[in-house]
């Protein structure tokens, strides 16, 4: 052991970070045309190019897989984009339920789901999500994951919330983790506290067991312990 926080932190000029991050997108994260096709659609729309990057849909897409998920829960759809990575992970009668409170995302989503030969698996609630969510609470089967990508002030209430419906070994994870690079900041936003609170709950909870996959801006994630 050692207390040297510098301890082999990865460190390098040559090849780059983006050298690096170009070859895992080539290799396991390629864009088909319905992808490509979805995210030129949100632009043509003037929606903002914040949905996750092709690496990290394709870790979400394998941690779906790897549990097996049938019934995912998404927060923040925006246009569909990592909705569509996710639900690729799903069984034939798998489903995805997916929550914006913007009506014009949620049609523009809903025309890429069609457009992804989704719209049997992917159902869009239209509303604030800690509402949605209130009235789901009637609706006692669990979910094997819930991916936590909308307003991250919320991200406490969410886990919060979601902690109570994913099953045992199931997994809640959540996108950006390091804020793009703000998380550390000294005079850090409420989504930067958010998302503290969110990860001080996760390194806590007994309830579960939690890491950060760091890629692109990062998943916090937690699994819930049987
Ligand atoms: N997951 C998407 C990106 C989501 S961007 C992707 O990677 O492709 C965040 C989305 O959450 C936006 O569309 C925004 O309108 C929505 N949102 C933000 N706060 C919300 C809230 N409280 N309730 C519901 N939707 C919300
Ligand atoms: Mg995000």
């Amino acid at each position: 052991m050692t207390d040297n926080l510098d301890y082999r932190i990865l460190t390098f000029d040559q090849p780059t970070q983006r050298d690096f991050t170009r070859f895992v997108r080539q290799t396991f994260a390629p864009e088909d045309e319905v992808l490509l096709q979805v995210r030129a659609n949100a632009q043509a729309h003037g929606l903002p190019a914040i949905d996750i990057r092709p690496e990290e849909g394709q870790v979400l897409q394998f941690m779906a897989m790897v549990i097996g998920a049938r019934r995912i829960l998404e927060i923040g759809t925006l246009a569909g984009y990592s909705a569509i990575w996710l639900a690729r992970a799903l069984p034939a009668d798998g489903q995805l339920i997916t929550l914006e409170y913007d009506p014009r995302h949620a049609q523009i989503a809903r025309e890429n789901f069609a457009l992804a030969g989704l719209s049997d698996r992917v159902d869009v609630r239209e509303g604030v999500a800690l509402d949605t969510l209130a009235q789901m609470d009637a609706d006692p089967t669990p979910f094997d994951l819930v991916f936590l990508d909308a307003d991250k002030a919320n991200n406490p209430a969410y886990l919060t919330w979601a902690i109570e419906h994913v099953r045992p070994g199931g997994l809640i994870t959540s996108h950006n983790v390091f804020r793009e690079g703000h998380l550390l900041d000294q005079h850090i936003d409420a989504s930067a506290r958010g998302m503290l609170d969110m990860l001080d709950m996760m390194t806590t909870d007994p309830r579960l067991i939690s890491t950060i996959f760091w890629v692109g801006d990062g998943f916090a994630t937690a699994m819930v312990r049987a």
